[in-house]
Parts: structure tokens; sequence; C-alpha cells
């Protein structure tokens, strides 16, 4: 069996590592450099995306993650301001049963994305971006590249995140809505905003604060073992700079609209913007927004996919923002989808099951989990 992923992001590069560990050709197509673009600073990584990493990555990898995760996040604060000082209101154990956020620990992102691509060796062409597929007498499918590159498999994979060119031609009628909804996040090294008080005050939970009808949203990462020394320890052969340039932060994010934000684009204009949007805020907020990484802040536009009705299964697949859109916690989504669909592949790969029947049972249960009420509706994020 040969698969072609389109899209190296969490979903698709979970799927290519599980594919190649059982010895299945894969092949991932990014149109990006191996740099790629900004999309968020951590994650909120529940057991969905823990699960997949241990699945799907080889053992060093696995060791690689979970050894700079950040510390276990079980609750969630509301904090307010009193006499000029932050303290804790309330306090809520995250729970999947009561509210959509399930516990977790946080995973610096750039760092996850080095560690996934760091399984696949030279299985992954950067700068290839697919403009059109066709589906071939034979059943195998055919993929067209942008500098005229085409290449052919048994399967073809989207996971080429919200704007999906394979979803777009291949489900059509599958809409993109955007809620006008738009979060501006952005990182403060810890250093800076430990003089707050606020890193001690909410130690590994989620907080949120609100005041004159603003609210923030923030949470902590602490690596558990400094990247680099884990580097030296698990996997040597991790050549990023997301390794050197790693350092504990506060993430915060601060929900506005898209005509609030304007044209604000340049991390340095929406990092301004932010320090704006913060200003009824309690004072220690304020300053954590002000000693942040100005060229990390960015924004994060909230869209919804509605419900798709189901579809005949073909050799050509969907995973992650491809099909369903979660800000929140579409990253463990997407990586769940990739090691559902590796573990339906392989046991097609094993003469087990024949691959559409394959492509069919990962769907049905990928619209079953992904598409409830409360998942695909979701345009909050965690900080
Ligand atoms: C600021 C921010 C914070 C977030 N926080 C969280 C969080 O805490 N927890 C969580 O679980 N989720 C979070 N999310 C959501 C999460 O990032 C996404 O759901 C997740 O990245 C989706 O993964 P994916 O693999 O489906 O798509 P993506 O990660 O979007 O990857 C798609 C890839 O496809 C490539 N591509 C696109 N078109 C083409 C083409 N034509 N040809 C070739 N390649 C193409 C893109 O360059 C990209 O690399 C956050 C998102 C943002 C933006």
């Amino acid at each position: 069996m040969r698969v072609i992923v389109i899209g190296a992001g969490l979903g698709g590069l979970t799927l290519a590592n599980g594919l190649r560990q059982a010895g299945i050709d894969v092949v991932v197509y990014e149109r990006d450099g191996p740099q790629g673009r900004a999309q968020g600073i951590s994650l909120h990584f529940d057991d969905r995306g823990v699960g997949a990493v241990r699945a799907c990555l080889p053992p060093a990898q696995v060791a690689m993650v979970e050894a700079t995760m950040g510390g276990s996040r079980e609750q969630a604060l509301t904090l307010s301001e009193v006499d000029g000082e932050l303290v804790i209101e309330s306090s809520q154990t995250l729970d999947a049963k009561t509210g959509p956020v399930r516990p977790g620990r946080q995973v610096d992102r750039p760092l996850l994305r080095a560690v996934l691509l760091s399984g696949l060796g030279d299985a992954v062409r950067f700068g290839a971006q697919l403009t059109r597929i066709d589906q071939l007498v034979d059943g195998t499918v055919r993929a067209w590249f942008a500098d005229g590159r085409t290449d052919v498999a048994d399967v073809l994979v989207g996971a080429d995140g919200i704007g999906s060119t394979v979803r777009s031609q291949y489900l059509p009628d599958v809409r993109v809505v955007d809620t006008g909804k738009r979060m501006l996040m952005g990182a403060t090294p810890l250093r800076r905003a430990a003089a707050t008080g606020l890193p001690d005050l909410i130690g590994h939970s989620a907080a949120r604060a609100q005041a004159g009808g603003r609210m923030m949203a923030m949470g902590v990462l602490r690596f558990t073992q400094a990247p680099a020394a884990a580097r030296a320890e698990l996997l040597p052969t991790l050549d990023s700079r997301a390794v050197a340039d790693a350092e504990d932060y506060l993430m915060w994010a601060l929900p506005t609209t898209r005509e609030q934000l304007g044209p604000a684009e340049s991390p340095q204009a929406l990092w301004r913007l932010a320090q704006d949007l913060a200003g009824e805020l309690p004072r220690r907020l304020r300053e954590v927004v002000e000693a942040a990484w100005p060229e990390r802040t960015l924004v994060l536009k909230a869209a919804m996919i509605p419900p798709a009705p189901a579809w005949t299964p073909a050799a050509v697949t969907l995973l992650g923002d491809a099909i369903h859109v979660t800000p929140g916690f579409g990253g463990n989504l997407a990586m769940q989808d990739g090691q559902r669909l590796c573990d339906e592949l392989v046991r097609a790969a094993q003469g087990e099951q024949e691959v559409q029947a394959a492509i069919g049972a990962y769907e049905e249960r990928m619209r079953r989990d992904s598409y409830s009420p409360a998942v695909s509706t979701a345009a909050g994020s965690t900080a």
C-alpha cells in the first residue's frame, strides 16, 4: 500500500509516523518550508493527543514529547483583583463530562512539530502545494502540485487544514463559516512575568480573568525537562531551532472580533492591539501583555464547519481541521484522527479488510466523535 498525505500539520504528521512505523510506504507533501508558518505557541494536550503520540511515534520521539510537556493541568481558575493584586475567585475541575475541555498538559507547539517531523526522515516533501486530485479508474489517486510534479498512491489523505484543497474538490458542498470571532494570542517569558505573581498563583492550571467587558485566558508552560537537556538524553538527532529557543513562558489569549481587529496583521501591530485590549484588565495582566515577546503575537480566526452528511468512502479521505474545526482542541482531534486512520489502514495493509472499508470505518468514527454539537461549534481556545 502507498499513501500520500497532503499537509505536514499535527494530524498529517501523526498519521505518517504511524504508517511509517508499520512499514507502510507513505509520503507527505507540504506547501510551506520546514519551519512552517506561525500556528500558535503552545497546545493544551489531552488524553487524545498523548494517546496518538504514544501509538504512532517511534519510542525516542514519544520520550522526547513526554519529557518536555508541562505539568498536569486539572483545574480552570477564575481570577479577580483585590487591592491591586490578583486572587483566585473560584476553581473548577476540568472534566470532559461537564465541559468540553479535558484535563491535560501543555506542549510547546514548534517543539512538538519538530519532533513529529524528526520521525519521518526523507518522507516529507516541502514546498509542494497540492492543486488538484484525480481519482483514477484503477482505484488509485493522482495528486498534482503547483510546480508541475505529480504522484500516485492507493490512498490520498487531505490533512491540509481549514482551507483544504482536497476537501474543496472532494466534498465541494462542505462549507467553512467564519464566526467573526478572533483570539489574539501571545506569550511572555516566565522570567519577565514572575514579578506579577501570576505564574505562582496559577501554577499549571488554566486561568481566566474578566473586567470591563474584556476577558483574558492564560496558562503557564514550565518544561518538565529543559528541551536541550531532553534532546541530549533522548533524541540527539533532533536538530531544531525549537529546542534552542525554548524557555518557560506564560501564554495568554484575548477574545476579540474581526471588526475590532481591523487591518492589524504583523505580530508587532497585533501586540500593540493586545495592549489596547488589555487596557481595562487588572494591572498585573496588563503588565504580562506588555512584557510579551512581540514577535510571537498572532491571531486565531474562529471558523466552524457545519457537520456534513455521510458520503460514500473512496480512496480519498480527510482528517483534522480539513473536515472539522475546533480551535480549543482541534489539534488533539486531528492527532486522534491520524491515529485512528493509521490503525484502519494498517489492518487493510495486513489483508484484514478492504481499503475502502478501512476508510469508511475511520470516517464513521470521525463523524461520530468530532461532529457532536459541542465540538462542531466550539469557537473558544485555551491558553
Ligand atoms: C493560536 C492557536 C491556538 C490553538 N490552541 C490549541 C490547543 O490548545 N489545543 C488544541 O488541541 N488545538 C489548538 N488549536 C487548534 C489546532 O492548532 C488545529 O486544530 C490543528 O493544527 C489542526 O491540525 P491539522 O493537521 O488538521 O491542520 P494544520 O495544523 O492546519 O496543518 C495543515 C497543513 O497543511 C498544509 N497545507 C495546506 N494547504 C496545502 C496544500 N494545498 N498543499 C500542501 N500542503 C498544504 C499547511 O501548510 C499545514 O502545514 C489552536 C490553533 C491556533 C491557531
